[in-house]
């Protein structure tokens, strides 16, 4: 099977989030299932500072909606790369969506959706050397690529990823002129959204298969308070909407291995977590003793790191101690500067963006807490289990599908990974602490679950299954 995946980001060459790790390790996680998947991504400044001086050309566009452009042929760390380079498009200083002020770019709307044009001509068999057999486009910066198929005539299979309805592409009914779509496309079953022009609401209407990243998510946006105001089409959708859960690189994830830890170890002996827990302490600036709890995250409403600053009183009362990594929201910042302050030596608070010591707080503390009003997967739990940092997590979206909670019966069984709470609300949360701080206490309940955390199948192996599968299916579809 041949696929295009049309993505806004894909690590390890540009990242904001978790698409891109998905965008990334997809393709050779399917290699394995006899899928060949190539990526359409745009020439970022960042993206074209790794190609060679001379990359194959594989197409000239004079004008792809009337801006000069070229696909590129490249291989990046083992990724088949298909680069849109169009400079006046791409090359530009900042972040894939905004200036360096985080302020987004006002052109967005032509920037992907020339990119998703681009995909829906590969989709229709521009390229000699590669004519897929289905396209991926995802969120909303690929998700045109579906509407321009479906208004193209192109008949491949397509299929639109969803990482996170909150992110949609909202623009006004004035671009609908610059897409170069049929008149007929600015209705109710394309384009149009609200009179505006909604790119991912196109995607979700022309796709053959929607996809998200985790199957309870996949159920939730079907209802009003997580649809985002799509919950109507995702339940009129409901027979070709899947839910597939993300897996994680267990490479760069082992704490076997880890270089950002101080000393590695594994699930047979989780001794050199205490020396990771002491340069923990030291870079926080902790006292030493009682469980650590860290957050890794983006400070955001959605991520529930209010709920977190209210109850951060309560942890310190219930003895544990606390080290936040992230960035986000200037008033949540300033919550956890304040809670740091008043909770000298119990809570530490690290602004900023720092992959490897988001390693080293896997590796040397006790408990994640991860408490999303909604979470689409969610990586940082995964992350947990791997190195037996317990996830205490809310229950919603991919948290749900990917932790046992720690009941009597699964500790009983041995089967419990983490905790799980709700509602989402500060007290849940307060009184989710004071449970894993009591379960703490006992060493070997304690010890028997970060054991059984650590043996969760948390690697893609399953998942590019489920894909492949799912891929095949459409592609047979196709064809009868
Ligand atoms: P989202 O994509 O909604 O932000 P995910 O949990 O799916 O949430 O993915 C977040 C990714 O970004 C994870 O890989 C996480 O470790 C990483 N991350 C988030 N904030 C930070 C930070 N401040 N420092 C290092 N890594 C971070």
């Amino acid at each position: 099977m041949r696929v295009l995946s049309v993505a806004s980001e894909v690590y390890p060459l540009i990242k904001t989030g978790g698409l891109a790790d998905v965008a990334g390790a997809l393709p050779p996680a399917l290699a394995a299932h006899g899928v060949e998947m190539r990526t359409l991504l745009p020439g970022y400044r960042s993206v074209m500072a790794r190609l060679s001086k001379r990359p194959k050309v594989l197409h000239r566009y004079e004008g792809l909606l009337g801006v000069p452009a070229r696909l590129l042929a490249a291989k990046v760390e083992g990724l088949d790369l298909i680069v849109l380079d169009a400079p006046s498009l791409y090359d530009r200083p900042g972040g894939p969506y905004g200036d360096e002020g985080g302020k987004d770019h006002p052109d967005n709307w032509l920037r992907f959706a020339a990119l998703s044009r681009a995909g829906a001509d590969v989709a229709g068999g521009l390229l000699a050397d590669f004519a897929p057999d289905l396209v991926q486009a995802h969120d909303w910066q690929a998700a045109m690529t579906a509407a321009y198929m479906k208004f193209s005539g192109i008949t491949v299979p397509s299929m639109v990823t969803v990482h996170n309805l909150a992110f949609q592409g909202h623009f006004p009914a004035e671009v609908f002129g610059g897409l170069d779509l049929p008149a007929e496309a600015f209705a109710m079953d394309g384009v149009e959204y609200y009179g505006g022009v909604g790119f991912l609401k196109a995607g979700l209407e022309c796709a053959w298969a929607v996809t998200t990243v985790s199957p309870t998510y996949a159920r939730e946006i079907m209802t009003p308070d997580f649809g985002m105001g799509l919950d109507g089409l995702m339940t009129r959708r409901a027979d070709t909407l899947f839910g597939i859960v993300n897996g994680i690189d267990t490479e760069v994830w082992n704490p076997e291995t880890d270089p950002h830890l101080t000393a590695n170890y594994s699930a047979k002996s989780l001794k050199g977590r205490k020396a990771n827990r002491r340069e923990l302490d030291m870079v926080f600036g902790l006292d030493p003793g009682g469980p650590l709890f860290i957050v890794v995250s983006r400070l955001t409403w959605q991520k529930g790191m209010d709920l977190l600053a209210e109850a951060a009183d309560d942890l310190v009362a219930a003895g544990a101690r606390l080290a936040v990594l992230g960035t986000g929201d200037a008033a949540l910042e300033g919550a956890f500067h304040a809670a740091a302050a008043r909770h000298r030596g119990r809570i530490g608070f690290t602004l900023g963006y720092d992959e490897p010591l988001a390693h080293l707080m896997q590796g040397g503390a006790d408990a994640i807490l991860v408490p999303s009003r909604f979470e689409p997967c969610g990586l940082t739990q995964l992350y947990g289990l791997r190195y037996g940092c317990v996830p205490v997590v809310a229950r919603t979206g991919g948290l749900a599908d990917t932790v046992i909670d720690a009941n009597a019966a699964a500790l009983g069984a041995k089967v419990a990974t983490g905790l799980l709470f709700e509602p989402m609300r500060a007290d849940a949360l307060r009184s989710a602490v004071r449970r894993i701080v009591s379960l703490h206490a006992d060493r070997a309940a304690w010890t028997s679950m970060q054991r059984q955390a650590m043996r969760a199948d948390v690697s893609w192996e399953k998942s590019a299954a489920l894909y492949a599968d799912l891929y095949a299916a459409l592609i047979e579809g196709s064809r009868t």
